[in-house]
């Protein structure tokens, strides 16, 4: 189906703005293999984040990025001991811990921000003596406003903290800082739908050089400076185009956030007098689309069809969340969670204008008030 409004709209540069940058790759005849793009948009990562001493890795994607962070901190599982994680989430994290060698071990989430509830966390860990690691969240690219204590946990379990932090390119915590400096590393993902887009692509950001160095090697065939393998690792390399495509999105970034987080406002002050609920924090993130939390009355699903029957692409992240999904079922409930999953709508938007939000807002106070009749 073709809709009027889409779920999501990157902006990509144009073949002009590419040409120079595209001709210099082919003259230099240096397409992969950290070339000289692939180091400039690795630098524009870490000033970016702004955050003293903090080094960034380049990926194929964020996926293959989350399995280098779980192998090279970890070291590969024997597929019996586990990693904690939210269900409530995409299901690249759960695959990502299976690929390591290790069992996902969901945790339900909180209601008001939609992220791993740390409490609960702290109950499995105490009586859990095979969970070797955390593997946190910041669902929806939204920065958690307990990432400090997540931290102090997992130092006092002596287990690392990984974070998933893959829509999130662009987002702040609630102290202000830019997401790509907490725990043991972060991992963000430049993919297509994402508001950083390069097509397919990621970066874990750290400020351990040890890991870092790991990292890098990993997605090389675990080749060191002198070219012998010494890891299990991968082929996971960005190549030079996608690095053009990423140094090329930096410059209209800003401004896109702007709209971005314009549009999630328009839709906030819409729906907000209608008995929707929002997430805490998501204004300082960077939007990949916006999520609210229906009113209770209201069926989150008929909505979502009723205006993709209109032409505007609603979707419904994330439903169904992981533990529900066919591959990892067994049976667990989790409460919020699955609550959640059955309120959620996801709501398209996008880098430039935000008119949109007002007929998409439109559409559904008329669904509300033909329901409450
Ligand atoms: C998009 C996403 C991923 C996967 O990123 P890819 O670059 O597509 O591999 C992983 N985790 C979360 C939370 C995501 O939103």
């Amino acid at each position: 189906m073709k809709y009027n409004i889409p779920f999501i709209k990157p902006n990509f540069p144009a073949v002009n703005e590419l040409a120079n940058e595209y001709t210099s790759i082919i003259k230099s005849n240096w397409y992969t293999n950290f070339g000289p793009y692939e180091k400039k948009f690795r630098q524009a990562i870490e000033e970016y984040i702004d955050h003293n001493g903090i080094i960034s890795v380049t990926f194929a994607n964020a996926t293959i990025a989350l399995i280098a962070a779980i192998v090279s901190i970890l070291g590969k599982g024997d597929g019996s001991k586990k990693i904690i994680m939210p269900s409530f989430t995409f299901v690249a994290g759960a695959q990502a811990i299976l690929w390591g060698g290790y069992r996902p071990i969901f945790v339900d989430i909180n209601p008001d921000d939609l992220q791993a509830n740390i409490n609960l966390a702290q109950k499995i860990l105490s009586v859990d003596d095979d969970i070797v690691a955390i593997l946190f969240c910041n669902s929806f690219g939204i920065g958690s406003k307990d990432i400090i204590k997540w931290e102090s946990m997992a130092r006092k379990h002596s287990i690392p903290l990984i974070i998933d932090s893959a829509a999130g390119f662009g987002s702040k915590y609630s102290t202000g800082e830019a997401l790509g400096s907490k725990g043991n590393c972060e991992i963000f993902s430049f993919h297509a739908t994402k508001p950083f887009a390069i097509g397919e692509g990621g970066a874990v950001t750290t400020k351990d050089s040890n890991l870092a160095k790991k990292l890098h090697e990993f997605t090389n065939f675990g080749f060191n400076d002198v070219g012998n393998s010494t890891q299990l690792s991968m082929n996971a390399k960005m190549q030079e185009l996608n690095a053009v495509i990423g140094l090329l999105q930096f410059k209209h970034f800003e401004s896109r956030l702007k709209n971005r987080r314009l549009a999630y406002k328009n839709y906030w002050r819409h729906l907000e007098g209608v008995g929707f609920k929002s997430v805490d924090n998501i204004e300082n993130s960077s939007l990949c689309f916006a999520t609210l939390i229906c009113p209770p009355a209201i069926d989150n699903l008929q909505l979502i069809k009723h205006l993709q029957s209109l032409g505007i692409q609603a979707r419904k992240y994330y439903n169904l969340p992981i533990h529900k999904q066919a591959y990892f079922e067994n049976g667990l409930e989790l409460y919020n969670t699955e609550i959640v999953a059955n309120s959620v709508i996801s709501l398209p938007i996008h880098d430039d204008e935000y008119e949109y939000t007002d007929i998409i807002c439109r559409e559904i106070i008329l669904f509300i008030e033909s329901k409450i009749k």
